[in-house]
């Protein structure tokens, strides 16, 4: 290689290979995560996945890779081992979390999907692992709690999400002081600009229809309301220790740039890329190694212009919401965040309207004064209190469309 008088930074080393387990492997995050073990065969190694419940489909995934195996849920934990599909690789009594507190490991990707990826979070952090972390419901939840568990474990938390993974590219090597801001981009999802009035009666196959990212189904119906970025903006309070005043969104349908960083002597620094996830999971697992992954590179002049617009409030309440949650604080993002799970399960399941999800939460925290959170338990109890809330809400709704539906 060329010398040059720049003054390139010398990368730290990480041992070789990688041991890397996958929290979610049936899921999106998950699959591509095993793209990476698959890509990078020498460097990473897969010690460990986790699933829910589909481990009929992780053989299929696997594709031989020798791993250790958890399925979370314990009906489907033992059709697993009666059906003797994993041998003896399959691991009796033991989900994510237990899991995580086991297995030895240098990397924990959390692709699990809601507050359930909250306690294996928690438990990487404890011991002190790098946590490539997608499930950003873990920071909505309990923000405050990964953050005491990774400063006592000495963990690094990586985030996967695309938004602040250009965040973080951004940061490399920054001192805190010189952040002002983040300016995190929304693609705008599949109703960015369809007339009002219609999104009363979008179908389902027009919520999950997202114009630039291929996701999970919750996700994929969180970017149509824009909750998921409501999520994000209070995973970046939690990430880079900002103020929501510091956090702002703008819409970008291409989602070509990422994110942005707005530094204390007015640089804008911004990290772009082509819509897809490697890239941003392969810099959580290795940090600024910056393993090659020339699949990502985006062609410039075929993309001609970028275009930004403030997004429109009124037709995504979930956004203000959101915010609002955060800037609360205490059990409001934990309450928030299970109420949305309750309504986009709904969605899915084809009991709740597109236009009432807004609807549910708002209703939810109304309800529910927000309080302090001291531990683990007050925010479950938090969570379990709002889920609770939020079933009866869907409820009431769902009859109502009924007796609306019969007249
Ligand atoms: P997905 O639905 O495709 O996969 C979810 C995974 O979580 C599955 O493997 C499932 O087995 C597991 N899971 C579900 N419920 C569980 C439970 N109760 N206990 C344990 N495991 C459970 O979801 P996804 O799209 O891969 O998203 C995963 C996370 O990553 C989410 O928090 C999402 O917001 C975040 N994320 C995803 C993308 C993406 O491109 N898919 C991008 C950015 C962030
Ligand atoms: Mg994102």
């Amino acid at each position: 290689m060329r010398s040059a008088l720049y003054p390139f930074r010398r990368p730290r080393q990480l041992p070789e290979p990688l041991r890397v387990v996958v929290l979610g492997a049936t899921g999106s995050i998950g699959g591509q995560a095993l793209d990476l073990v698959r890509r990078f065969p020498a460097r990473l190694e897969l010690v460990a996945v986790s699933v829910h419940r589909r481990w009929q489909e992780l053989a299929s995934r696997l594709r031989g890779l020798p791993t250790l195996v958890a399925v979370d849920d314990p009906a489907a934990r033992d059709a697993a081992a009666a059906a003797g599909c994993f041998g003896a690789r399959l691991l009796p009594a033991t989900d994510s979390a237990a899991l995580v507190e086991a297995v030895a490991a240098d990397v924990v990707v959390n692709g699990i999907v809601g507050a359930a990826g909250l306690s294996p979070t928690l438990a990487a952090a404890r011991r002190g692992l790098r946590l490539a972390l997608a499930n950003k419901e873990s920071l909505v939840v309990g923000g405050d709690l990964v953050q005491a568990a990774a400063g006592a474990g000495g963990a690094e938390v990586l985030p996967v999400d695309s938004e602040h993974s250009a965040v973080a590219q951004c940061l490399c090597g920054r001192a805190r002081e010189e952040l002002q801001r983040v300016i995190l981009t929304a693609s705008g999802g599949p109703f960015r600009e369809l007339p009002l009035a219609r999104l009363q009666t979008v179908t389902l196959a027009e919520v999950l229809a997202h114009p630039t990212w291929q996701m999970g189904p919750k996700i994929t119906v969180d970017s149509a309301t824009l909750m998921n970025k409501g999520l994000e903006v209070i995973e970046a309070h939690h990430l880079f220790g900002l103020g929501y005043e510091d956090i702002d969104v703008v819409i970008h349908p291409g989602s070509w740039v990422h994110s942005l960083v707005q530094l204390r002597d007015g640089a804008l620094l911004a990290q772009l890329g082509a819509p897809d996830m490697h890239l941003p999971l392969l810099y959580a697992i290795t940090g600024e190694q910056r393993w090659p992954l020339a699949a990502s590179a985006l062609d410039l002049l075929q993309l001609g212009n970028l275009h930004f617009h403030a997004p429109d409030t009124e037709r995504f309440p979930c956004l203000d919401l959101a915010r609002q949650a955060g800037r609360t604080g205490g059990t409001a993002p934990i309450m928030l965040n299970a109420a949305n799970e309750v309504a986009v399960a709904a969605l899915l399941r084809g009991d709740l309207r597109y236009i009432d999800v807004a609807a549910i939460i708002a209703g939810t925290l109304e309800r529910l004064p927000a309080g302090p959170v001291a531990d683990l338990s007050a925010a479950m109890a938090a969570d379990a209190e709002a889920r609770r809330t939020a079933v009866g809400l869907v409820k009431r709704r769902s009859r109502d469309s009924a007796r609306r539906g019969s007249c």
